[in-house]
């Protein structure tokens, strides 16, 4: 292992006043980098594990001046009228800015169209803005480590965690646990709460959907189930035509009962993810999804009780 003090990892968000994962008032750390490519993400920027360019359309006058400075002949504009529209004004050669060091555009912009997502901090700068909003936990918050998937820096969120909890700071981890059980191992004596998605369990259909076999996923819940199921809340997404059948959700039903699961959550599919698509210069690809009807949430969660689990639907 690194020098615990010169780890560092790539966060792209930190949000204060939390109060939707984790009990109490929280600070959520988003770390960047994901094994999984859900074709549903609401935050498709912690998926890779580099500083990325936001480009904001909306904003962008078409001046240029970015694709003046920049090193690597990354901007084009757009030749029609309809592209620019569709499209902002210019075109970014998005494997060119992933590698790039500089990102040289960003201050050259006038209109504040760019931005970088992502950037990379030690356990200290961590720990200073926990220690900034820790007066607002009140005993019961603390912190949430989400994501991309905080076990990508198993290392560093091991470092992060002990340290929290020599303070009495509780900790909620959200992982997508597809990592090798080791990791996992690492941070278990430090996690007060589990909040980890099922998502499919056939895996076929889970690479597919998400791109990676679940088999490491489902031997790290089986895990967590062994030691301590009483301390995770499982979250299922609902989306149609991906999560939803009836076939899936008996599925994890059953997968809850064998190893010792309790709770689960089903979450809604929503589009949050359309415009951060849209700024990293990616397609959306569910464009065409549709929300679940209330009807069908319930649906979903009748069948997860008919399994004695308390399903709450978020
Ligand atoms: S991104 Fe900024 S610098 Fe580049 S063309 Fe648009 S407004 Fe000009
Ligand atoms: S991020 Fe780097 S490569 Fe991309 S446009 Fe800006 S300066 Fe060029």
């Amino acid at each position: 292992m690194e020098n615990k003090n010169e780890m560092k990892a790539l966060v792209f968000d930190i949000q204060s006043f939390s109060t939707h994962d984790g009990p109490g008032i929280r600070s959520n750390i988003f770390f960047k980098g994901c094994p999984l490519t859900c074709l549903w993400c609401a935050n498709p920027e912690g998926q890779k594990a580099v500083p990325q360019l936001f480009y904001t359309k909306m904003k962008c006058v078409g001046c240029m001046l970015c694709a003046k400075v920049c090193p690597h002949d990354a901007v084009t504009a757009y030749e029609t009228k309809e592209e620019a529209e569709a499209f902002g004004f210019v075109r970014h050669d998005r494997e060119k800015c992933d590698k790039c060091e500089t990102h040289d555009c960003v201050e050259m912009c006038l209109q504040n169209a760019l931005d970088i997502t992502g950037k990379w901090m030690t356990v200290d700068d961590i720990m200073e803005k926990v220690h900034r909003d820790a007066s607002y936990y009140a005993g019961k918050g603390g912190i949430t480590l989400s994501g991309g998937d905080p076990l990508v820096y198993a290392d560093f969120v091991t470092e992060l965690l002990r340290r929290c909890k020599s303070e009495g700071i509780n900790t909620v981890l959200e992982s997508e646990l597809c990592v090798p059980a080791r990791s996992l191992e690492k941070v278990m004596p430090y996690i007060d709460l589990y909040l980890t998605d099922i998502k499919i369990i056939d895996d076929q259909k889970h690479i597919e959907m998400t791109g990676v076999t679940n088999k490491q996923i489902l031997e790290n819940l089986r895990l967590i189930g062994r030691t301590c199921p009483e301390k995770a809340c499982l979250r299922c997404p609902i989306i149609p035509g991906c999560t939803d059948s009836d076939e899936n959700i008996h599925a994890i039903g059953k997968f809850c009962k064998e190893n010792g699961f309790s709770r689960v959550n089903i979450l809604p599919y929503h589009k949050l993810g359309t415009t951060k698509h849209e700024r990293l210069g990616s397609v959306y690809p569910l464009p065409d999804v549709q929300a679940p009807s209330d009807e069908q949430m319930q649906h979903v969660a009748d069948i997860l009780e008919s399994y004695k689990i308390d399903c709450i639907i978020n």
